[in-house]
């Protein structure tokens, strides 16, 4: 007989997962990974749990079964695999239910501009009226308050309903927490991850967010365990990553990219953000100059399939504004409107996520009626 896979289905058939009444085939076990090589058969089935009490019975029924069916001289014996069902990830937990989307703003290295880049943004977005906030959750290195010039801000704390909660500081249109505003740095930089983890979560469960459409976290540079227990144990949206055309930084950013889109990570990268693009002299508004390399942004966007969503230029005026606590986002100036454009950006792309989510979850409660 000439072997196919479906002559081998047919001879599955005959075989019953004991007290169903069905045959393993109809039951969804036969993985579609049938390989035949001459008279050599291989595939798997699949069991809901690892530890399955038919698992050998039903593994010599197939045997015996295919033998029967498809002809004695068929290599079948040792062949069939088994795999279990993973068991479903549990939902992440929604946290903050007056809030619409949690963006990560994340970067592979330190000193990209992450921070300058999460300021900006949540400015301009709140420029554009949207209502946001945003969590320095750097907690190694918090230079939240000094960019929004309330670095002798102290949060006070208000009872709402039954709780007492933490009111988050508000400036130019946003509202702020950081770290920062309870310890002083130094105290900070020896807490252990469990600690810092704990703290940051009561800066996000303990406090008043209210109604928020963007809510932007500052994450720590690189991939430690504090910012990974973040995005998985809320429903984040997606990350932006921040990168320099610089190679090292690139590097750091592939890696970065990788890992949030493993499987055992998931969450989407909604963009990419050149920072130092290249330096335009405040005198010369058109000369550009590529000191930190050309086109590496948009090389590694291309490459891993995520959006540019923008392109910032170094400006001194950029570094002043964080430094005085006055960000440029607030100006109509070509930096300002260069941080409104990458505002815009993402909200395009946020929307075109949320419409594609929306869809999907309308298919899947059409298929499971
Ligand atoms: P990170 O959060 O990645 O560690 P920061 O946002 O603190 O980086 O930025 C590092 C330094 O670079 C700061 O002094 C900041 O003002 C400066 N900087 C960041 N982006 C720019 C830019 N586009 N132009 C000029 N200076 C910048």
């Amino acid at each position: 007989m000439n072997i196919n896979p479906k002559i081998i289905h047919d001879a599955l058939e005959k075989v019953r997962y004991p007290g169903t009444g069905k045959n393993i085939v109809e039951m969804g076990m036969i993985e579609d990974d049938i390989r035949i090589e001459r008279n050599k058969v291989s595939f798997s089935i699949i069991f809901e749990k690892p530890n399955d009490p038919f698992m050998k019975s039903l593994i010599k029924a197939a045997e015996a079964a295919i033998l029967a069916y498809a002809g004695e001289e068929i290599d079948i014996k040792g062949n069939i695999n088994t795999k279990t069902k993973q068991p479903p990830k549990p939902a992440p937990i929604k946290l903050l239910p007056g809030v619409k989307n949690i963006i990560g703003i994340a970067s592979g290295k330190g000193g990209v501009g992450k921070s300058t880049v999460s300021t900006n943004l949540v400015v301009a977005l709140a420029k554009l009226g949207y209502k946001v906030g945003l969590l320095d959750a750097d907690i190694y290195g918090p230079s939240i308050p000094k960019m929004f010039h309330a670095e002798d801000a102290k949060p006070y704390m208000e009872k709402i309903g039954e709780r007492d909660l933490i009111m988050p500081v508000e400036q130019y249109g946003v509202k702020i927490l950081s770290i920062g505003f309870f310890v002083n740095k130094k105290d900070a930089l020896v807490w252990r991850g469990t600690m810092a983890g704990n703290a940051l979560k009561q800066l996000i469960t303990d406090v008043h967010w209210g109604e928020l459409d963007y809510f932007l976290l500052d994450l720590p540079p690189g991939t430690s365990d504090i910012h990974l227990t973040l995005v998985q144990t809320l429903a984040v949206t997606g990350v932006v990553i921040v990168t320099t055309p610089q190679e090292v930084a690139l590097a750091d950013a592939r890696k970065g990219i990788s890992m949030f889109t493993s499987e055992k990570i998931n969450v989407p990268v909604i963009g990419l953000v050149e920072n130092m693009a290249w330096f335009t002299p405040a005198e010369l508004p058109e000369n550009k100059y590529y000191i930190f390399g050309k086109g590496g942004g948009k090389q590694i966007a291309g490459e891993m399939h995520i959006p540019l969503l923008g392109q910032i230029p170094i400006v001194q005026s950029i570094c002043e504004g964080g430094d005085s606590g006055k960000p440029v986002a607030l100006n109509e100036s070509m930096t300002g409107e260069a941080f409104r454009l990458l505002a815009t950006k993402m909200v395009e792309q946020v929307e075109i996520r949320n419409k594609n989510r929306s869809v999907t979850k309308r298919v899947e409660v059409i298929n499971s009626k």
